[in-house]
């Protein structure tokens, strides 16, 4: 039998040698392993009727031989298949396919400039939480519960109890509690938030979902020269360098004084015309921040001032682009025939 497995050895050795194709190679396999009939498969069947000393050593042998098979097949088996590949001829001259470009969203394309225009002169981009604590939209920023300017903001309100020491859970409705949360760093400050915002607000003017960016600047001796500078700067970056900005006086809870933000109309330079109100755009919102929103954050007013400002990232792309849109709710729909503009 011992004769039988090295004469089974040298057999398959050379029926190896002169495999072609896979066929070849099943046939090989069954010849050898194949469960009813393979050569070795009779050896190893048989060896229960040994007795126990060549039962060992012939089973040994027979086993080893086993695995050798197992492996000179499964290597056989991968050459062929390398070779088949080779052999699928590739036509160079077939044309390639055309898949097709895409590009950023408008919304993605302003955020990326605005940051930029900033990054500029030595502002950092933050981002902070769009589930927030009522702390930080409202309280800090100096309009305790139950505050009438809070009506102002379509607030969604997350149902989650219990309500802890930073009031209750709410998807932040603007980029200004983020802007609180800055503050309670250590200034200098100038960073540059850019965020989703929320409110249950839905109509031909409105998404319930929208961006906002919120700019902050902190040091010590921080005036609104320094304001006017840095809005001016913007507004020559983002809309050209004829346009300028004008800040006039308003009301805004969070800021000491408060002012509106407007760029010149592109078209009349100021002068008045059909796109505009008497020359000027509305862009947005700034100020001085309010001594108590600064002690809010943990910072001495008498040693630190500063200022904020901010506006909708849609509405300034969409001035900048001279684009009236219908609806802007269609920014989100995904509709490429629109899309595909820009
Ligand atoms: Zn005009």
């Amino acid at each position: 039998m011992k004769e039988k497995i090295l004469q089974l050895k040298a057999q398959f050795s050379q029926d190896a040698t002169a495999i072609k194709d896979q066929a070849d190679l099943v046939a090989l396999e069954i010849k050898y392993l194949g469960r009813k009939a393979g050569a070795l498969t009779d050896i190893l069947r048989r060896l229960k009727d040994l007795d126990a000393t060549s039962r060992q050593e012939i089973g040994q042998l027979a086993n080893q031989l086993k695995t050798e098979i197992e492996q000179k097949l499964s290597a056989l088996k991968i050459s062929l298949s390398g070779q088949a590949g080779e052999r699928q001829l590739i036509d160079v001259t077939t044309p390639g396919l055309d898949f097709p470009n895409g590009h950023l969203h408008l919304v993605t394309q302003a955020i990326r400039e605005i940051t930029d225009i900033f990054q500029r002169i030595g502002f950092y981009r933050v981002r902070y939480p769009e589930v927030e604590w009522d702390w930080y939209a409202f309280e800090s920023l100096n309009m305790p519960p139950d505050h009438p300017a809070r009506d102002e903001w379509e607030t969604f309100f997350i149902d989650l109890k219990p309500v802890g020491l930073k009031g209750q859970r709410i998807l932040t409705p603007h980029s200004t509690s983020g802007t609180a949360r800055e503050l309670e760093n250590q200034p200098p400050l100038r960073s540059i938030n850019i965020t989703k915002c929320y409110r249950r607000q839905i109509d031909v003017s409105h998404a319930p979902m929208f961006h906002q960016f919120d700019g902050l600047l902190v040091d010590t001796n921080v005036t609104i020269a320094n304001l006017k500078g840095v809005l001016d700067y913007f507004v020559k970056e983002f809309f050209g360098p004829n346009r300028r900005a004008r800040i006039r006086p308003f009301h805004f809870q969070f800021t000491e004084p408060s002012f509106e933000v407007d760029v010149s109309c592109g078209l009349c330079d100021g002068q008045g015309c059909k796109m505009c109100k008497a020359g000027w755009h509305e862009l947005g919102g700034s100020g001085m921040v309010h001594p108590s929103v600064l002690k809010a954050g943990g910072l001495d007013p008498k040693k630190y001032s500063g200022f904020a400002f901010g506006w909708g990232v849609e509405r300034a792309y969409l001035m900048k682009a001279g684009l009236q849109i219908p609806d802007i709710r269609i920014l989100y729909q995904s509709d490429l025939r629109f899309l595909n503009q820009f």
